[in-house]
């Protein structure tokens, strides 16, 4: 079985636990990272044959146009995250829009490929706005990696399906962030903190019982930033913030290197969208 190996393309300052303390003003004046880590993340791509999704920051691609000349030459798909990180929980439907058309026709431009798939900064899409989804499927958009089946402080819609299913009236295929159910309870296995937290072999089982048992593809996301121990590191997080950014950073790279031998990765439009 092939599973999905998704990056959200963004810089470490652009993650929503850091908002308070960067503002978005102050982003042009920060040192990017974004391009170099990217650049190691193909390389490690190419090596183990994996494909992939980029979901990028429109705020992202503007910036580094070569970046997504390289990603798509590389064999991969583009796909976007967004204008600038901001969760759908604090937009409106206008607003939202606006967004979601502005950053699939800058990606489509830079990219030369049509721009199927939409992910949400911090997978803010849930109970409270799936009106979100028609306007994805409005937008032109094929489908959506938006929604963490799961209770969590910041995002989540518990009792969402696992796995791909259609939204919108059939128009868009919302394709959940993969959890593992154990005991009833829904526990993201799928990348991120998690995925630096948890022991390899879990997350390797977990993959394994999805595939075996579920008979569905998992979907595996990155940030370029996971995978850079030596990234600035601001002063004023809190503990739990820091704890979630910061653990097992320097472990990130090789255990995707072990993702990539163990398990088969393609795109998200190879993996779900396959028939059309
Ligand atoms: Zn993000």
């Amino acid at each position: 079985m092939i599973n999905a190996m998704t990056v959200d393309v963004e810089e470490y300052f652009q993650v929503s636990a850091f908002e308070k303390l960067i503002p978005r003003r102050d982003w042009d004046t920060i040192e990017s990272r974004v391009e170099a880590n990217v650049e190691r993340i193909l390389q490690l791509f190419d090596e183990k044959n994996i494909k992939a999704t980029f979901f990028t920051l429109g705020w992202i691609a503007k910036r580094h146009p070569a970046m997504i000349e390289r990603i798509v030459s590389n064999g991969h798909e583009i796909a976007s995250h967004g204008w600038e990180h901001v969760r759908v929980t604090k937009q409106n439907s206008k607003v939202f829009r606006e967004d979601i058309t502005r950053t699939r026709a800058l990606l489509e431009d830079l990219s030369g490929q049509i721009v199927k798939g939409y992910r949400a900064a911090s997978y803010s899409i849930g109970r409270n706005n799936l009106w979100a989804l028609d306007e994805l499927a409005e937008a032109g958009y094929t489908y959506s990696s938006s929604i963490v089946p799961v209770h969590h402080q910041y995002y989540g819609m518990a009792d969402a399906p696992r796995f791909a299913f259609p939204a919108s009236e059939g128009r868009i295929l919302e394709i959940p962030i993969t959890t593992i159910s154990v005991a009833n309870w829904n526990i993201n296995c799928s990348g991120g903190g998690w995925f630096r937290l948890f022991p390899y072999d879990f997350i390797s089982w977990a993959i394994r019982q999805i595939n075996e048992q579920d008979l569905q593809p998992s979907v595996f996301y990155i940030h370029p930033w996971e995978i850079d121990p030596d990234q600035p590191r601001p002063d004023g997080l809190n503990l739990k913030t820091r704890f979630r950014h910061y653990v097992n950073l320097d472990k990130t790279y090789a255990r995707l290197e072990r993702l990539g031998d163990d398990f088969h990765w393609g795109r998200m439009d190879e993996v779900f969208l396959a028939e059309s």
